[in-house]
This record gives structure tokens, sequence and C-alpha cells, in this order.
């Protein structure tokens, strides 16, 4: 019986997973990690391509059935974790980047992105179902009412996706939420490798603490009215007008 504490709604629709799967487009050389695979309803999809698959399920009353299904396969490996405690890198021979897939268990999807985009450097992509809105946060664009922390530091690391919505009748139990299907892409090079991730993550928790006061307000300690108006930008406008340039802008600002 699926669990609600550990964020289980497990896919059901067929159709769906042959569309993640076609997004995902499993190789046989690729080093695939799951996140969650539950019962196994995309593991089916990902094991026959023969690829390395190390999946991580933190419900110890998965584990038999996983193994059960899975250990035919040589490349699969199962590890009985917390994803959020998990070390991705130990994963990896040398020069090897992983693919990341998983319908994460919501409760846990945003400190668990976070962590990963630490861990952008050996990751080729990352593909999840989550909720609908997060996708939108992720793939926020300036001046949406989605734009915020989440997608600002996504799009700093990656190329973002949003690919297709999966509507609650797809799952069992169904969540009360829509979802939709995500990719992240870390970029091969930085566009702005002068600037440190720790600052920029400064500046744009700063500036969102409060999200109807102005920059000015909200960065007051860290810049001043006149360094963001010599970079070009109004002390008086908010936060979510800003493009992720001008996040770059002032972090870069904090240093010189
Ligand atoms: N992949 C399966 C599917 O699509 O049917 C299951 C998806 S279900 C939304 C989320 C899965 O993540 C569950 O199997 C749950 O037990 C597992 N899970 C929950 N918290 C976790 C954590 N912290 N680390 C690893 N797995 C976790």
């Amino acid at each position: 019986r699926p669990r609600k504490r550990f964020g289980q709604n497990f896919l059901t629709d067929e159709g769906v997973i042959g569309r993640i799967a076609a997004a995902i487009n499993p190789q046989e050389a690729d080093h695939i990690v799951e996140i969650g695979p539950g019962q196994g309803a995309l593991t089916e999809t990902l094991a026959p391509t023969g690829c390395r698959l190390d999946v991580v399920e933190l419900d110890r009353d998965l584990v038999a059935g996983l193994l059960a299904a899975f250990s035919v396969y040589s490349g699969f490996k199962l590890h009985s974790a917390d994803a959020l405690k998990f070390d991705f890198a130990a994963l990896t021979d040398e020069g090897e980047r992983l693919r990341v897939v998983g319908n994460l268990p919501y409760n846990i999807s945003t400190p668990l992105i976070f962590k990963l985009l630490e861990n952008a450097s050996i990751i080729q992509d990352m593909h999840f179902m989550l909720q609908l809105e997060v996708v939108q946060r992720l793939a926020a664009t300036p001046g949406s009412k989605h734009w915020g922390r989440l997608g600002i530091m996504a799009q700093y690391h990656c190329q973002v996706d949003h690919l297709f919505d999966v509507p609650p009748e797809s799952f069992f139990p169904p969540p009360k939420v829509q979802s939709a299907i995500v990719r992240l892409t870390p970029r091969s090079e930085s566009p702005w490798p002068d600037c440190s991730e720790s600052e920029l993550g400064k500046v744009v928790q700063a500036a969102f603490a409060q999200r109807r006061k102005t920059l000015r307000n909200n960065l007051k300690g860290l810049v001043s009215a006149g360094q963001l108006e010599s970079l070009g930008i109004d002390p008086g406008a908010r936060a979510e007008t800003l493009e992720l340039d001008q996040f770059v802008d002032i972090a870069r600002g904090l240093n010189a």
C-alpha cells in the first residue's frame, strides 16, 4: 500500500511512462541514477537497455520487490538510502557524468534539486517528475510570478526545459496537484566564469526575502542604492523584474 510519508504516488499510466522513457532516451553506455524507484515503473524502461543503473530508495519495504525484479540486470545496483544524504559523486568513475532521473517525492524535491545543482559538474542531465508549480518555478522567466531563487539558481547551472504536463489520474493514488516533466542540462561551460555561486546565492536570497519590497530595501547591508545605479539597475525595482545577468552583476560587485 502506498505510503504518504514517503511521498508515494506510483505511476500507472503506460502512455506517460512511455513518454518519459522517450524523453530520457536511455542508452547502454549511460550511467543512470534513479531516485525513488518505488515499484519500478520507470526502472522497467531503463534496466533493459543494459546501462549502469544505480537506484536510491528510502522505503525498506520496497527493497525486496526491486531486487527480485531487477537483480537479473548486471548493471543494476540498489542503494537503500535517503537521496538527501546520498553521496552522488562517489558513484562516478573518472571523467564520467551521471544521468539522474526520478518521479520525485514532492515533499523533498526542492532541497534535492539544490543538492544536485551543487553536483552539477558530475551530471550530464536530469529528468524529473515534479509538482507542476515547481517546474514552472524552475523554467520561469524574469517578470513572471514564478521567477525566484529556485529558477535563478537552476538556470545559473543548467538549461531548463519544461517538457510536458501529467495529470493526477496517471498515478496511484492520484496526487492533489498537477505534475510535469522537466529536463535540466548542466552547462558545459559557465557563461559567468567570474561569478561566485555562493555570492549569487546570497544576493538572490536577500533580493527575494520580502517580495513586496524594493531591491534597495531587500539588499540593504549587501549593496548600496548607488552601487545598483552604477550597474544600471533601478534600486526602486522589485527582484522579480531582474534578469539572471543582473543578479550576476550584483554578485560580482560584492567582492570587487
Ligand atoms: N518511481 C516510482 C513511480 O514512478 O511509480 C515511485 C515514485 S514515488 C512519487 C516516490 C518514491 O521515492 C517512492 O518510492 C518513495 O518511497 C521514494 N522516496 C521518498 N523519499 C525518499 C528519499 N528521501 N530518498 C529516496 N527515495 C525516497
